[in-house]
């Protein structure tokens, strides 16, 4: 009796120690756990809609909405280390909390790749299967100044107090996500590199989003008025925000224009762009990092080599995707 139930728990172990370790979902294909810290946001669409693209054919690869809540992604993770996967894609809701994920994949000997949210450089470290693809927030905020430095020279009318100096908003995202704080940074960076001037009239975020946007927009709008010169925005949600506001009291009718430039180049950027309502938008080339994300975790899942996948990898671990400048001039080649 004792023998035939030990006998049968060996079998049962086996079993669940070859579903749970097996290589692939059934169909030959690895098992990829991918996780997008919300679903409901434009830019990390073109990224979900890539990845899914490139996987078709090649891996099984699982894409769950985490909800913009950091223990859902946690659970999440579980759940992919616990059906076998053999690599996870992360975009963590709150970069910080990349250590949590890279110990449970690192017990789990799982390699990461984590995009858009970049970790901390120490979690970076923390491991060797641990990789990120992002892109340079510092050249999209360089970008975006200089889009507005060749404005501001073209059009002596855009200083309309006439005081040489440039006051602006700046709108930003998510604080401490590296694309707010660097784009914040190096956009207004560039301005003064140009030799130009600038006064800050406010700064506050709308956490990436066109609706949110809006209503502080409303509220500047509310309280500087004319003063404003220049609108800045971490991303182009929030730009077209800013648009439909300034729109609300009359803009980008009868000639009355007000400089607002964004970053992404989404497709309703693009059609802002062509319509001449924004000035300005960069590339963030989201098909193309979330084919690097997908190349990097293929490559870790089936064990082949990870600088092999056709990106190149800075110091073994980062892929950079290049941003572009976006204006009237050349938006056609990005529709
Ligand atoms: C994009 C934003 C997006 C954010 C999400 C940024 O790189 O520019 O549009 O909301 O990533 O993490
Ligand atoms: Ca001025």
């Amino acid at each position: 009796m004792k023998k035939a139930l030990i006998a049968a728990l060996i079998v049962l172990t086996a079993t669940v120690a070859f579903a749970g370790g097996s290589k692939d979902s059934g169909g030959g294909q690895p098992r990829i756990g991918v996780a997008i810290y919300k679903f409901d946001d434009t830019f990390m669409s073109t990224v979900r809609n890539a990845i899914s693209d490139a996987a078709a054919g090649k891996a099984s690869a699982e894409i769950v909405d985490s909800q913009n809540a950091q223990p859902t992604q946690n659970d999440q993770v579980d759940n992919f280390i616990s059906k076998g996967a053999k690599a996870l894609a992360i975009n963590p809701v709150d970069r910080t909390a990349a250590t949590v994920i890279i110990s449970k994949a690192k017990a789990a000997n799982i390699p990461v790749v984590f995009f858009n949210r970049e970790p901390l450089e120490a979690d970076m470290q923390s491991w060797d299967k641990v990789y990120y693809v992002g892109a340079k927030a510092e050249d999209s905020g360089t970008y975006q100044g200089q889009i507005i430095v060749d404005y501001w020279k073209a059009n002596p009318a855009a200083d309309k107090n006439g005081d040489g100096v440039i006051q602006y908003i700046m709108l930003k995202g998510e604080p401490g996500h590296q694309d707010a704080e660097l784009r914040t940074q190096y956009s207004i960076q560039a301005v003064k590199d140009a030799g130009l001037k600038v006064e800050l009239l406010a700064e506050d975020t709308a956490m990436w989003d066109r609706p949110k946007a809006v209503d502080k927009m409303d509220a500047f709008w509310a309280r500087f008025g004319d003063k404003i010169e220049v609108v800045f925005c971490n991303n182009d949600d929030m730009a077209l925000g800013v648009i439909e506001s300034l729109r609300k009291v009359g803009f980008f009718s009868g000639g009355k224009f007000l400089p607002v430039v964004g970053v992404d180049a989404t497709a309703p950027a693009l059609a802002a762009l062509a319509e001449g309502t924004l000035l300005g938008t960069v590339l963030n080339d989201g098909k193309n990092q979330g084919k690097a994300t997908f190349d990097l975790a293929y490559a870790a899942a089936t064990g082949a080599s990870v600088s092999g996948a056709g990106w190149p990898l800075d110091r073994g671990k980062y892929v950079w995707v290049p941003y572009q400048k976006v204006t009237k001039e050349n938006y056609k080649q990005f529709q």
